[in-house]
């Protein structure tokens, strides 16, 4: 059996982010040494050609083993961001927009993973799909060439990333979104770019039956639902808290804590522009509600579909992320 060898990101993790990281002689893209250890799990290796072959999948790369029969992939750096860049962005979109993704997901894997343990990444952890070579596509894996080792910055450190499909017009604050002290530049601020999306705007309903199941888990004293309101909107827009209305009582919950017990699929967003009740015809008793909306995720950091949309404007890759993360700027890793 063979040890992984430390990454190049437990090298990192010692390091003071003060210090360039070039005048260390770690600075530069494209450096084949870049390599991340992502754990795949159990199962036959064969090895193949610049690769090897796992659960009937082609990787690139080396792999190891570990004592508990675990799978590392030894892989690339821009080897793995060529397989999951295409899983968060569609590699028929602009080029620019790519690029953006490219460098976004870069920082995104870099601050997620973990040097300490004898692997630095698990996909799923990220909610990232990796399955190899067969999810590589040429216009995605080009626009992770081009972008090869770059990373955003801001100040000293590397700028924290995050981001969602659709903004639906307004973008969030990380500090909104999920507390903690405001980041500089992860702020709430209009979007004028993502208005292509399918999910700028969308409007659901929800049974009556589904509602009052939430409400008997979160907050069975206020009896059976008589109506639902979103509130204490934040700068964006977005409900931080819902008021669910029962017989006996009011009881108002997070938002965020609403959406994940409905369903995250079945309310897109929190940018909720309207909710009416659908009441029984003849009795009035409570069926659910309507719910009209815009927007798909989080809305925090990058907007995808505003990539696109800027992209597409004629927008560069440093032109979209210098929009939504305003005051960063494009370094190395
Ligand atoms: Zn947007």
């Amino acid at each position: 059996m063979k040890v992984p060898r430390r990454s190049f990101l437990g090298a990192l993790a010692g390091l003071a982010l003060a210090t360039p990281l070039a005048a260390q002689g770690l600075g530069g893209g494209g450096d084949r040494s870049q390599a991340l250890r992502v754990l795949l799990g159990r199962g036959a290796v064969d090895p193949i050609p610049g690769g090897f072959l796992f659960g009937g999948r082609r990787y690139r790369g080396s792999y190891s083993i570990l004592a508990d029969g675990r799978v590392i992939n030894e892989v690339d750096f821009d080897d793995y961001l060529a397989s999951v860049v295409p899983s968060e962005m569609s590699a028929s979109w602009p080029a620019a927009a790519l690029e953006a993704q490219a460098i976004c997901s870069r920082g995104f894997i870099l601050a997620r993973s973990d040097p300490n343990r004898p692997y630095d990444l698990v996909p799923s952890e990220l909610a990232q799909v990796y399955r190899g070579v067969e999810s590589e596509q040429p216009a995605s894996t080009a626009a992770v060439r081009r972008t090869s080792g770059m990373v955003l910055r801001y100040a000293h450190g590397f700028a924290q990333i995050e981001y969602s499909s659709c903004c639906g017009g307004y973008s969030e604050s990380s500090a909104d979104a999920w507390g903690g002290a405001p980041i500089p530049y992860l702020v709430a601020h209009p979007c004028p770019y993502c208005i292509g999306s399918p999910r700028f705007r969308w409007r659901t309903d929800l049974l009556a039956a589904d509602l009052d199941a939430v409400a008997e888990r979160i907050a069975p004293q206020v009896g059976a639902l008589q109506e639902v309101r979103f509130t204490d909107l934040d700068r964006s827009g977005r409900a931080r808290s819902v008021a669910l209305h029962g017989a006996v009582g009011v009881a108002r919950i997070p938002a965020s804590r609403f959406r994940i017990d409905v369903g995250a699929r079945r309310i897109p967003s929190l940018l909720v522009r309207r909710e009416t009740a659908l009441l029984t015809p003849g009795t009035q008793a409570f069926a659910g509600l309507h719910i009209e909306g815009r927007g798909l995720g989080h809305g925090v950091g990058l907007c995808q579909w505003g990539a696109r949309g800027y992209a597409l404007a004629g927008g560069s890759a440093q032109e979209i992320l210098s929009f939504y993360f305003v005051g960063t700027s494009i370094g190395r890793i």
